[in-house]
């Protein structure tokens, strides 16, 4: 099945999907994006990425591209046309096409929106895992990280230092030596008391929809939570740690820097969490019909 993308009520080969080249998120990054996942045909958390895409847009001033109704058919049309039964959906929305030039354009401007879908081997997240190892790198992003913006410079420079260091994600971590989040994941720690820790949303950090799935399981699960920020010290001295993202699921940390976590092996608290997320994940998807 040859791959099709949704560029501005356009259905087209992806191969021949083009943006204008004076498309301000070409331009200035000037605009926002999610990814969906896709499990067994069905959107994982649909609702909660389209509130925040919503988000992004309003701090930002652009305008919805269209309405919600028709933003969840496209979104269920690029699911069916690439087949995609295990996977993700990318939607991005720009402040659209103008003369390049600062200020926004004329109000009239119409925002403009691209979607890809792509297929993905169905992950099993029962299956054991070999943990992941985290390098801690200093954030130098802005202070809107809450936006979900395409503008992900310093998050692709810590991806890729992580990576030539043979480390699966970058911490990133501010001017108090705590760390925010992962380049592209949310970070968490369970303490040595045995408490679940992930820092508080903020204007510093993207407030992930996994991170919300979460934490709602764990309070089901009756996991001890506290919303807070906490040290790279604290992160080495960890029981467990682990990642979130809707991409990455939920996957256990077992090293930081140079120092290994607990016994080297994902934790159990880790590994309860990640399988009760691939519950939610299936019934979610399930639910998204
Ligand atoms: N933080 C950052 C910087 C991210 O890019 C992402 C994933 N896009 C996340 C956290 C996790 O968000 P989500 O759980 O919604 O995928």
């Amino acid at each position: 099945m040859s791959r099709i993308a949704y560029v501005n009520g356009a259905y087209v080969p992806h191969r021949e999907a083009q943006v204008h080249v004076e498309d301000r998120g070409y331009q200035f990054a000037d605009a926002v994006y999610e990814v969906i996942a896709v499990r067994g045909g069905g959107l994982v958390d649909e609702a909660g990425h389209l509130a925040r895409l919503k988000r992004s847009l309003a701090e930002l001033r652009i305008r919805a591209p269209m309405r919600d109704t028709a933003l969840r058919h496209v979104i269920r049309e690029m699911v069916a046309r690439n087949g995609v039964r295990d996977g993700i959906v990318y939607m991005q929305v720009s402040r659209g096409v103008a003369r390049r030039d600062h200020p926004f354009p004329a109000a009239a401007t119409k925002p403009a929106i691209v979607m890809t879908a792509r297929r993905m081997p169905r992950f099993d997240l029962r299956a054991p895992v070999t943990g992941i190892k985290i390098l801690t790198v200093p954030d130098i992003r802005w202070q809107r990280c809450d936006i979900k913006s395409v503008s992900l410079l310093p998050n692709i420079l810590a991806k890729q230092q992580a990576r030539e260091a043979g480390a699966y994600e970058a911490w990133q971590v501010d001017a108090d030596g705590r760390v925010t989040e992962g380049a592209s994941t949310n970070a968490w720690i369970v303490t040595k008391a045995g408490e679940l820790v992930t820092r508080s949303a903020s204007n510093a950090i993207l407030n992930g929809i996994t991170r919300l799935a979460l934490i709602a399981i764990a309070a089901k699960l009756g996991v001890r939570l506290v919303e807070r920020s906490f040290t790279v010290a604290e992160a080495k001295e960890a029981r467990e740690a682990f990642i979130t993202s809707a991409t990455s699921f939920v996957l256990p940390v077992v090293q930081v820097d140079d120092r290994v976590i607990g016994n080297g092996e994902p934790g159990s608290i880790s590994l309860q969490l990640r399988e009760a997320y691939a519950d939610h994940m299936d019934e979610a998807a399930r639910r998204s019909a």
